[in-house]
């Protein structure tokens, strides 16, 4: 046992090998924290799905260590699955006040009450036996922070997500001079994102996209402006405000969460709002004294600018006398819905002008040059890459090797490693369980029936047969019916089907026996399967049956 000791354990449940859900849990004796408590976003891979969490089965049975929660900063990946998972956990969660405000809303909606600790950019929490230090980053909301955490046998440097923006809108650049001080005195490891390190050279302030959409401004001065960005980009926000100001336009928010994130940014001093430039309805402005900020960057179907493309938003009607603004850039996987809502507004006569055609955007995540200046600042003993996927791990631990560390002390963790750390070396040990738990009203675990019958249904489409039975003697009383949906099937195959069906039914023998419902249903199943098969096609069968 007292060998254990020595090292500190990291575990990797999530945000390794993907872009979300990111979760760490950091463990020493008898004390565990957890680093981050996000959500991942369901694609085509889980229809119906509304958010996918981290599994955290090793927090639970371990629940009586698990000493408290710290959130580097307010966007979804890193907070999303706290609602899902404190009720279980029930510890205290440390975060800046930006932070603890963004998830304030999720929570309050949810009526779930929380143990919050509020910690300055600058100040140090402790849990357990670690002590954790906020370090003020600059991303594309405030209040993100990297964490120095100090456990009993070395630091631990977790870079949060960040960029180094040297002229921020709060003028509150990152910390760097604190970090080349924790670097100097010796970090014992480092967890670095790498969501950009494809990206060569240095990523543009978000003062950039501050002038790229005043250029917008200025040569737009007649139409309508309509810009949608993340609401969570409080720097965003706060510029297009100003500039709607400088242009001596009113400014309507459109979408709850752009209500509620510009209401709460106020309130924790984040954002300012100039007076009077929020009207409730454009009433009766004219085009050109108005914008409307709206959300649905990312083609979410209910969001406001997806329904402004559908012609589906209240007074909103869009045509040739707007001009729609993405201040944003797809998360990778959600391209289509993006452009698809990007031809709509095109098809309805709109100007559209989005990111690959206009500095109207600019990442939060530093760049390749901004990550070796991290590196070189923290130097750490030892180097795991997080916050990507394998190939951005992959080329991040390249990186840290050409910026001086060791290449027997780097590591690409994926999800459910362990690694036992101490100041001499860095093992991986057994695996804990982890993945994905889906979140559907009720929570579902991976190989749930339903996910499957949703995955099925989507990509191969369903067959329903119906069929009248004679429950006394066994036999068809009419032809079956069969509904195709989802999928083609031509006059031919459905006439084939349909003999399959009866000889089926006419085979099954019964005698002796009382004739049951499930012994038809699965006749008819397995015979259409086992054509199915041959095609290559596998639908989901629902036999409908009417006793008579
Ligand atoms: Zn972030
Ligand atoms: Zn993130």
């Amino acid at each position: 046992m007292a060998k254990q000791q020595k090292s500190v354990k990291v575990i990797f449940l999530g945000g390794v090998g993907q872009i979300g859900k990111n979760m760490t849990a950091i463990e020493y004796g008898d004390d565990i924290i957890i680093i981050d408590c996000g959500v991942d976003f369901p694609d085509e891979e889980s229809p119906g799905i509304d958010a996918i969490i981290p599994d955290i089965t090793y927090l639970t049975e371990n629940r009586d260590k698990v000493r408290g929660i710290f959130l580097t900063h307010g966007h979804e990946d890193h907070i999303g699955a706290i609602q899902y998972v404190i009720e279980d956990l029930n510890v205290p969660i440390f975060g800046t006040p930006m932070t603890l405000a963004m998830l304030d809303r999720k929570l309050v909606e949810r009526h779930i009450i929380v143990d919050a600790r509020t910690v300055q950019e600058g100040e140090t929490a402790i849990a357990g036996c670690f002590k954790v230090e906020f370090i003020k980053v600059t991303h594309s909301l405030a209040g993100a922070c990297a964490f120095a955490i100090t456990t009993p046998i070395g630091v631990i440097y977790h870079s949060g997500d960040f960029k180094l923006d040297a002229t921020p809108i709060d003028n509150k650049p990152t910390n760097l001079q604190r970090i080349a001080e924790i670097g100097s005195k010796g970090v014992m490891l480092m967890l670095g994102e790498s969501t950009n390190v494809e990206r060569k050279g240095h990523s543009d302030s978000e003062r950039v996209a501050g002038v790229g959409i005043e250029n917008i401004f200025a040569s737009h001065r007649e139409q309508r402006l309509i810009i949608a960005t993340f609401a969570s980009s409080n720097y965003r926000v706060q510029q297009i405000l100003n500039i709607a100001s400088k242009y001596g336009r009113k400014v309507i928010l459109s979408g709850r969460s752009m209500k509620g994130i510009v209401e709460m940014g106020s309130k924790v001093g984040e954002l300012t709002v100039p007076n009077d430039i929020i009207v409730e309805s454009p009433g009766k402005l004219p085009f050109a004294k108005q914008i409307v900020l709206a959300t649905g960057t990312q083609g979410e179907p209910m969001s406001a600018l997806t329904r402004m493309s559908e012609g589906e938003f209240g007074k909103i009607n869009i045509g040739s006398d707007d001009v729609v603004v993405l201040s944003s850039s797809p998360i990778p996987g959600n391209e289509k819905s993006v452009y698809n809502v990007i031809n709509k507004l095109f098809k309805r006569g709109a100007e559209v002008i989005y990111e690959s055609m206009n500095d109207v955007h600019v990442s939060g995540h530093a760049y390749a040059e901004e990550l070796k200046l991290m590196l070189t600042l923290v130097k750490p003993k030892f180097f795991m890459p997080v916050h990507g996927e394998y190939r951005h791990q992959y080329l991040h631990s390249k990186m840290a090797e050409k910026c001086g560390v060791n290449p027997l002390n780097i590591a690409i963790p994926e999800i459910g490693a362990v690694y036992g750390v101490n100041q001499k070396t860095m093992k991986r040990q057994s695996n804990v369980t982890a993945g994905n738990v889906y979140i559907d009203g009720t929570v579902l675990d991976e190989g749930s029936n339903i996910i499957r019958d949703r995955k099925s249904l989507s990509e191969n489409g369903f067959l329903i047969v119906i069929v009248s039975v004679d429950m006394k003697n066994g036999i068809l009383l009419s032809p079956p019916d069969l509904l195709v949906r989802g999928m083609s099937m031509s006059p031919e195959a459905l006439e084939s089907a349909k003999g399959i069906v009866e000889n089926a039914i006419a085979t099954l023998d019964f005698v002796g026996e009382v004739i049951d419902r499930s012994r038809i249903t699965q006749a008819i199943r397995k015979s259409l399967k086992r054509q199915f098969v041959k095609d290559r096609h596998f639908p989901m069968i629902m036999p409908i049956i009417y006793e008579a």
